[in-house]
C-alpha cells in the first residue's frame, strides 16, 4: 500500500516518558512524532517519508533508544 522510505523504531520507556516524548515532537522538523492525550508518544505515519535524517531525534533521547531506519538501504540504521 504505502512505499515507506525510513520507520523509526523508539524504545517503549521513551515513548511513554511524557518529557522525552515531547522533547521529540519539538525537535523533529517535520513532526513525524506527537504526544496523545496521555502525553505518551505517537508516530505520525503519514510524515515518515518526509524525513530528512538530520538525527535530531537521536540526539534527542538516550543513546541506542531511537532507531531511524532507512528502508530504502535494507532497513540501515541512521
Ligand atoms: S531524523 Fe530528523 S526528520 Fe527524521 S524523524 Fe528524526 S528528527 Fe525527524
Amino acid at each position: 500500500m504505502s512505499n515507506l522510505f525510513i520507520e523509526v523504531e523508539v524504545a517503549p520507556e521513551v515513548a511513554s516518558d511524557t518529557a522525552l516524548a515531547a522533547k521529540l515532537a519539538e525537535v523533529c522538523p517535520v513532526d513525524i512524532y506527537a504526544t496523545g492525550e496521555d502525553g505518551s508518544l505517537r508516530i505520525v505515519e503519514e510524515n515518515l517519508d518526509e524525513c530528512v535524517l538530520c538525527r535530531l531525534c537521536i540526539d534527542a533521547a538516550p543513546a541506542g533508544t531511537v532507531t531511524v531506519r532507512k528502508l530504502y538501504d535494507g532497513g540501515a540504521p541512521l
